[in-house]
C-alpha cells in the first residue's frame, strides 16, 4: 500500500516505520494506525520506550546546545535525523548561533516530504534522502557540499542511528569514514540503545528485530568502541538522562534530579571530539 506524494515520493503506509514509531512515542502525530499497533506494542510491552525516547531527544538537545555555545563548531550533519517534532537540530543551534548549517539524512521518504516542509527553514538547512551504510553518497551529495565545509569543523550527529545498523553492516566502519573526512576540532554525538543485561533489554531487542529485521542493544564499552580514536568527553558514554543534565535547559530536560527508571538506563549518550 503506497501513498505518492506530490513530490513523487512514494510512502507505504501498510507497513511500519522506525521513524514514524518513534514520532508516535513522542506523542507526534505523522504516523499510521501500523505504525501506532508497533508503538503500543512497545508500549504495553515495554512500559519504558516513551521514557527512552524523551530521554535520548533530551539528551539530544542538550548535546547541540553545548556545541553550539561552548565551540566555534557551526555546522552540523544528522544522520538518521528523524520526522520533524520539537526542537530540531538546527532550531537548537540557529537559537543560539543563527549562522548554523544544518544537513539533515534519513532513509524514510516521510522525513523527506515532513523535513522539506518543516526543516528546511531558511537557506541554511537541507533535508536529503540517503542511508547511513552508504556514507559516500551522504558526503558526495550536491546539498551536502553546498552546506558544509570540511575544511571546517564539524559536529556529526549519530542520534539513536547506531542502534539501527546490525553489527555485520559495521556501525563501526560508519562512525570511522566521517572521523577520516572531518579535521580535528569536529564534534560526534551518539545516543544508542544501551545493553542492561536485563530480561527488559533482550525483550526490547526481539520486538525490534522481529518488527524491523534491526536494533541492536549495546553495552557501554561497544558503545565507546564505536568512537574509538576520539576523545571522549566527560562524563563519557552513560545512561542518556546523566549527559550533562543540568548545563542546559531544554523543553524536554527534567534534569535528572531523581532516581533513573530502569528504562532510562537503556538509553545512552556521548560525546566525543576528534583531537
Ligand atoms: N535522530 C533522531 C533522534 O534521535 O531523535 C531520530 C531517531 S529515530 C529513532 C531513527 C531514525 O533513523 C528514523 O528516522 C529512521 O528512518 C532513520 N534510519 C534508520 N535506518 C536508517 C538508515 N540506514 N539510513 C538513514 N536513516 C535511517
Amino acid at each position: 500500500m503506497g501513498t505518492v506524494t506530490s513530490d513523487g515520493t512514494t510512502i507505504d503506509a501498510g507497513r511500519p516505520s522506525i521513524a514514524r514509531v518513534y514520532d508516535y512515542l513522542l506523542g507526534g502525530k505523522d504516523n499510521y494506525a501500523v505504525d501506532r499497533e508497533v508503538g503500543d506494542v512497545f508500549k504495553r510491552d515495554l512500559p519504558g520506550s516513551v521514557a527512552i525516547a524523551f530521554a535520548n531527544r533530551s539528551a539530544l538537545t542538550r548535546a547541540i546546545a553545548e556545541i553550539a555555545t561552548t565551540t566555534d563548531v557551526t555546522q552540523f550533519v544528522d544522520l538518521g535525523s528523524g520526522l520533524p517534532t520539537a526542537d530540531n537540530v538546527h532550531q537548537v543551534a540557529q537559537r543560539h548561533v543563527p549562522e548554523s548549517r544544518v544537513v539533515y539524512v534519513d532513509i524514510d521518504p516521510q522525513v523527506l516530504v515532513h523535513g522539506r516542509a518543516l526543516l528546511e527553514e531558511n537557506d541554511r538547512t537541507r533535508v536529503i534522502a540517503a542511508d547511513v551504510r552508504d556514507p559516500d553518497a551522504v558526503y558526495h551529495h550536491p546539498d551536502t557540499r553546498a552546506l558544509i565545509d570540511f575544511d571546517r569543523p564539524v559536529a556529526v550527529v549519530f542520534s539513536a542511528i547506531l542502534h539501527h545498523v546490525n553489527d555485520e553492516e559495521d556501525p563501526g566502519g560508519i562512525v570511522r569514514y566521517w572521523i577520516d573526512r572531518v579535521p580535528s576540532g569536529s564534534y560526534f554525538f551518539v545516543s544508542h540503545f544501551r545493553s542492561g543485561d536485563n530480561p527488559e533489554t533482550a525483550e526490547a531487542e526481539a520486538v525490534l528485530q522481529q518488527t524491523f529485521g534491526r536494533g541492536r542493544w549495546r553495552t557501554d564499552e561497544e558503545i565507546a568502541r564505536l568512537l574509538d580514536g576520539l576523545e571522549i568527553l566527560d562524563p563519557g558514554v552513560v545512561p542518556a538522562p546523566l549527559w550533562r543534565p543540568a548545563t542546559v535547559d531544554t523543553p524536554w530536560s527534567d534534569g535528572a534530579k531523581r532516581e533513573l527508571t530502569v528504562w532510562e538506563h537503556l538509553i545512552a549518550a556521548g560525546l566525543a571530539r576528534k583531537r
